[in-house]
């Protein structure tokens, strides 16, 4: 999809800072962090979002959440362990619309912060 700023991100069209390239997927630093590690792992392949890529091709979300444990252990976070997301639709602020989980870590989430 042309118009999608994450296909123009995987087709290397709009610059990002990559974390990991696989065969499937790519994952890539947001540029608006949440967390002192908080990268951004996508299929290479367009679906809207986390239901419809588990409807099309479960394997992907399996190998998302591989890959995002994946550079969890290169960022030093699986000791100490690390938040994953999928944000799905306006009420959970999901503003691309092509599904990326978000994997983030370094720092606390328990409430109140800090
Ligand atoms: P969501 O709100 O779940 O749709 O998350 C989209 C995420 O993409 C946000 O955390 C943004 O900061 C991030 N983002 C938007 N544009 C870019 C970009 N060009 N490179 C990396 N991350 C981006």
């Amino acid at each position: 999809m042309t118009d999608c700023l994450f296909c123009r991100i995987v087709a290397g069209e709009i610059p990002s800072q990559q974390v990991r390239a696989g065969e499937r997927t790519y994952a890539f630093r947001d540029v608006q962090p949440q967390a002192p590690t908080h990268v951004l792992i996508v299929p290479r392949e367009h679906y809207a979002n986390a239901a419809e890529l588990a409807a099309a091709r479960p394997e992907l979300v399996a190998e998302l959440v591989a890959d995002a444990a994946a550079v969890a252990a290169e960022e030093g976070l699986t000791d100490r362990g690390y938040r994953l997301v999928f944000n799905t639709g306006p009420d959970a602020q999901q503003s691309v619309q092509h599904v990326h989980l978000h994997l983030l870590g370094g720092r606390s989430f328990g409430w109140p912060p800090g």
